[in-house]
Formats: C-alpha cells, sequence, structure tokens
C-alpha cells in the first residue's frame, strides 16, 4: 500500500468531515460519508443507523471466529468555528473541537489499510459511534444490538475527550475477556492522575480491576 497516499487521503476526508460537523444523533452526512468510503472499500458488510445514525462495518478474512472491534466517534461540538482556515466549519455554531474528524477519518484509514493488505485471520468491526459528546451513543448502539451483532471479544476506544463515559462503565455482554471491569470512568489520556481505561483491553480471565 502506498502510506503517502492514504496519509494524503485520510487528510482530505478529516477536512471534509472537519468542514461538515454535525450534533449528535444528527450525524447523517458524515454517517453516509462513512458508509460510502467503506463500501468503496470493499468491506463485507456495512450497517448503517445502527443506534441511530451509527455505522458498523465488517470484514472478514481466512476462517477464525475470532474478532475485534475498533471504534471512533463522530460527532460534533456546539461551537462556533473561528479558525479561518479554508476547511473550517461550514455549519454555524458546530464545530469539529474534540478531533472526532480525525478519530473517523483514522478509522477509515485502518480499515482502507485492512481491506486492502488484510494479513489477519477473522474478523474485524469497524465502529463508528454517534453523540459521544453527550454519552448517548454508546449506550445506543448497545441497546440496538451492538455486541450480539460484532461478538468481539475485545473492543477498543479512541478518544481525546475528558468526558469519557464508554461502555467500559458498566458490564456489558463481550464474550469471553474482560468479564467484568471495576472502575470509575476516567479519560486514558489522564491514566497517570486517573485510572487508566486502557488496562481494561487486556484480555483476562478474572475480573479486571482499575
Ligand atoms: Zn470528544
Amino acid at each position: 500500500m502506498d502510506l503517502g497516499r492514504l496519509v494524503s487521503e485520510m487528510r482530505e476526508w478529516r477536512r471534509h468531515l472537519h468542514a461538515h460537523p454535525e450534533f449528535g444523533f444528527e450525524e447523517r452526512q458524515t454517517s453516509a460519508f462513512i458508509a460510502a468510503k467503506l463500501r468503496e472499500f470493499g468491506l463485507d458488510d456495512v450497517a448503517e443507523g445502527v443506534g441511530g445514525t451509527g455505522v458498523v462495518g465488517t470484514l472478514k478474512r481466512g476462517n477464525d471466529n475470532r474478532s475485534i472491534a475498533l471504534r471512533a466517534d463522530m460527532d460534533a461540538l456546539r461551537i462556533p468555528e473561528q479558525s479561518g482556515l479554508p476547511y473550517a466549519s461550514r455549519n454555524p455554531g458546530i464545530m469539529h473541537a474534540c478531533g472526532h474528524d480525525g478519530h473517523t477519518a483514522m478509522l477509515l484509514s485502518a480499515a482502507r489499510m485492512l481491506a486492502e493488505e488484510g494479513g489477519f485471520d477473522g474478523t474485524v468491526r469497524f465502529v463508528f459511534q454517534p453523540a459521544e459528546e453527550w454519552g448517548k451513543g454508546a449506550l445506543a448502539m448497545i441497546d440496538d444490538g451492538i455486541m450480539r451483532r460484532s461478538l468481539s471479544k475485545r473492543s477498543t476506544a479512541s478518544t481525546t475527550c475528558p468526558a469519557f463515559r464508554s461502555a467500559t462503565s458498566r458490564p456489558v455482554p463481550v464474550r469471553s475477556c474482560p468479564p467484568r471491569i471495576i472502575s470509575r470512568s476516567s479519560w486514558a489520556a489522564s491514566a497517570v492522575t486517573q485510572r487508566d481505561p486502557i488496562a481494561a483491553t487486556k484480555c483476562s480471565s478474572q475480573p479486571v480491576r482499575l
């Protein structure tokens, strides 16, 4: 894969998303953009409208029944943009001020690379979550059955926000590992001063205490 080309595409996607921010559960253009890209990459399945405006792409290679979920959030904040940049928000009063445009572009890049190069045996789910900023989107996707759909043994969350209130804050039906996570909500970037949620992604047959 031409990484230079992928980086320039990722920048283009990020700037497109930055120019067209949408608030939580209103990410219709964003999710349509994501779904179109995933289909273009040749994923095996693309589900839209998961938990409202969420998107889940599925990529299978080989025969192994193991799976992993990679997740990004995609909503913006009600903040007017004053940057003056050529790709500044075109939606008055709304801005990608928390980096979800970057998260989405990074996950799209991972989907593109894995779809093109493979190199794994199992299933990868690409989870694009709505409404992270007000803490409703993850639960909406869970209530819509995403954990039953994905059957993922591990999931990772990427966020630059202090408002880390992901599904790991309560027991969820993740198969095998970890069976239970006991902790307070915290932010991975402040793991030195708070509990480290990244430790929750480690596989263990025992309850994980953070
Ligand atoms: Zn955020």
